[in-house]
């Protein structure tokens, strides 16, 4: 049904473009009252005026997974206003490639912050709330790059690769409570992404590798968490890989 997420309350991290952005859109039209949220705050609140103009319910909240403080305010902030938690998407990333050697050590730690520590510190936050409800959803979006490394993204894959195994021992953790964990693998989605990449030489590589491709829409990921975060509560979608067709 259209309305199956209906009283369910979703926040979505790294909301203010591309597959987060799509992805409030598509919980907010399942029923979900959805937290956006994000550093740039402008888009998180056009956002949320659009959801709500559509008919659903959206809250903007600023927040920089980075900052623990903002992650403990943005999920907190959400349970005061939107009453409760239960699917939390953690979805902002950044990915800053280079071969090792070209590596910028502080791209590196950025990518560690954003990926890998600011979806744990999320994920830590907001477990007692669902472990106390007896339910609950986290999705984690990964990568193509979670399961196998290639030349120039040793720092972003360690990230995802990082994201599986966090993802898969809380899955065990959380088994017998009623909180599922769902990994989402997408190939490759025409979104800001690529943009930050800061080695010249990688990001004129990937634009041609794309542009051979036809590759995913944000909409194409969305649909796939919608699909994960509406299965009867006995069935657990533990990890779900998305390539576009003709993506090698
Ligand atoms: P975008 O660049 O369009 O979106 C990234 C989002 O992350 C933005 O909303 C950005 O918001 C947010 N973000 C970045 N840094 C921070 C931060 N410090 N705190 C809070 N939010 C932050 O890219 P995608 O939509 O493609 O990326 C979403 C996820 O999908 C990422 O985890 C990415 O690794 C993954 N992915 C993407 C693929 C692709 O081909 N596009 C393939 C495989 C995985 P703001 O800057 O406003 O804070």
């Amino acid at each position: 049904t259209p309305h199956d997420l209906d009283g369910d309350v979703a926040l979505v991290t790294g909301a203010s473009s591309g597959i987060g952005r799509a992805t409030a859109k598509t919980l907010a039209d399942a029923g979900a009252a959805v937290a956006v949220t994000a550093r740039r705050t402008e888009r998180i609140e056009t956002l949320a005026e659009e959801i709500e103009s559509e008919g659903g319910e959206a809250l903007p909240i600023t927040a920089d997974v980075t900052e623990t403080d903002d992650v403990e305010r943005m999920i907190e902030q959400t349970r005061e206003e939107l009453g409760g938690l239960d699917i939390l998407v953690n979805n902002a990333g950044v990915m800053l490639l280079a071969p090792v050697i070209r590596a910028d050590l502080e791209d590196l730690q950025q990518m560690l912050d954003v990926n890998l520590m600011g979806l744990m510190a999320a994920t830590r936050m907001a477990l007692p709330g669902m472990l106390e409800q007896d339910s609950g959803h986290i999705v984690n979006v990964s990568s193509v790059a979670g399961r196998r490394a290639n030349e120039t993204s040793g720092g972003y894959s360690a990230t995802k690769f990082g994201v599986n195994a966090f993802s898969e021992s809380l899955r065990k953790e959380t088994a017998d409570s009623g909180v599922r964990v769902t990994v989402i693998e997408p190939g490759a989605v025409d979104t800001e992404l690529g943009q930050h990449i800061p080695d010249e030489q990688v990001m004129e590589r990937m634009a041609e590798m794309v542009q051979d491709m036809t590759v995913l829409q944000p909409e194409d990921i969305a649909s796939a968490i919608r699909y994960a975060v509406t299965q009867p509560p006995r069935v657990s979608v533990n990890e779900l890989l998305v390539r576009p067709t003709d993506q090698q």
